[in-house]
C-alpha cells in the first residue's frame, strides 16, 4: 500500500501519486501514459485523471505495480481495476496485469483455448493474487506455462501448484533446478503443438527463448520489444546479461518467422502488420550491430 508520507514530489499535486518505494518498472507509465511518466529514476503522476477512462487506466496501474507504489488520496472502488485483468489485447491474448516485483515487475499473458485445442497458455509468471487466480480458474484455469527465461518466473511453481500446469522452458536457464516439466534444450525451434513453437534465442540470458503463437504472436520476454516511440523495435543492451553478439545472432534468426505483435516482459507492446514487423526487424539488427 503507497504511502502518502513517502510521496515523491514529482507527482502533480491530486489525488494519484506515486510513493518513493517505486522500482521504475515503467509499468504504469505503459499502462497509463496520459497519467504516468518516467522522470528518471523512477514514475510519478503528472496529469491527474480527468475521465471515467482515464480513472480506469490509472486504477489498473495501481493494480498491476509490482510494488503497492502507486496510491490515492480519495477512495476508489479497487473492482475498477482488478476486474480488468487479465485485460483483452486481441483475439484469444490477455495481458495478466499483477507483475512481480520478484520479475521486476515484467510483463505476463494468458491465451486463452478450448481443452481440445490443448487449454489455456500462461507465458511468464505474473504476481499470484488471489482475485487474478480466481478469474484465470472462470477462464479455463492454466494447461502450459511458459517461461521465456530465468528473471522472469516469478510465482511459476505456485501456479504450477494451483493449476497443474506443464511449465516449459529451456535447459541453458536452470529448467531442472526450477522443477520444469518439460526441458527443451538445444539451438533448434521446437513445436510444443501446431500453433506454437518455441524458438531459442540466447542473448539476454543463455537459455532466453520466445514463444511464437499462430504465426501472429511472439512472446519475446528481454529479448525484444516495441521502442517508446511505438514506432520500431529494440533489443536491451545495458540489460544484456548473457553475450550480445548471441543477442544479434537469435535476432537475425527471428527473420525467418511472420509475427504481428511482439509482446514483452519489459518495454513496449509492438503491433503492426507482418512486412513492416520484417523490416524494423532488420533494422532492429542493423542497429543492435552498431552497439557491439
Ligand atoms: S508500476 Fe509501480 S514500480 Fe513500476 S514504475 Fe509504476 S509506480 Fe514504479
Amino acid at each position: 500500500m503507497a504511502s502518502l508520507q513517502q510521496r515523491l514530489p514529482e507527482n502533480v499535486p491530486g489525488d494519484f501519486f506515486v510513493d518513493s518505494t517505486c522500482i521504475d518498472c515503467d509499468t504504469c507509465s505503459q499502462l497509463a501514459p496520459s497519467i504516468f511518466r518516467d522522470h528518471g529514476d523512477q514514475c510519478s503522476v503528472y496529469h491527474q485523471p480527468e475521465t471515467v477512462v482515464e480513472t480506469q487506466k490509472a486504477m489498473m496501474a495501481l493494480v498491476a505495480c509490482p510494488t503497492g507504489s502507486i496510491g490515492t488520496t480519495e477512495k476508489h472502488d479497487a473492482h475498477i481495476g482488478i476486474d480488468a485483468f487479465p485485460h483483452h489485447l486481441a483475439d484469444n491474448v490477455y495481458f495478466c496485469g499483477f507483475t512481480s516485483e520478484d520479475s521486476f515487475g515484467a510483463w505476463s499473458y494468458l491465451i486463452t483455448r478450448p481443452p481440445d485445442e490443448g487449454g489455456n497458455i500462461l507465458i511468464d509468471s505474473p504476481r499470484f493474487a488471489t482475485q487474478l487466480v480466481k478469474r484465470i480458474e472462470t477462464m479455463g484455469g492454466v494447461r502450459q506455462m511458459l517461461l521465456t527465461h530465468k528473471d522472469d518466473v516469478a510465482d511459476h511453481a505456485r501456479f504450477r501448484e494451483r493449476f497443474g500446469c506443464d511449465r516449459v522452458m529451456h535447459a541453458d536457464d536452470g529448467a531442472a533446478r526450477f522443477g520444469v516439466e518439460k526441458i527443451v534444450s538445444g539451438s533448434e525451434p521446437v513445436e510444443l503443438d501446431p500453433d506454437l513453437l518455441v524458438i531459442p534465442t540466447p542473448g539476454h540470458t543463455r537459455g532466453h527463448v520466445v514463444y511464437l503463437y499462430r504465426n501472429k504472436f511472439l512472446f519475446t520476454g528481454d529479448h525484444l520489444a516495441g521502442h517508446v516511440s511505438r514506432r520500431r523495435l529494440t533489443a536491451f543492451r545495458s540489460a544484456c546479461w548473457y553475450s550480445w553478439t548471441e543477442q544479434i545472432r537469435s535476432m537475425t534468426r527471428l527473420l525467418e518467422y511472420d509475427f504481428e505483435w511482439v509482446l514483452p516482459g519489459h518495454g513496449e507492446i509492438h503491433h503492426t502488420n507482418a512486412s513492416t514487423m520484417h523490416r524494423q526487424l532488420e533494422e532492429c539488427v542493423a542497429w543492435m550491430k552498431t552497439r557491439i
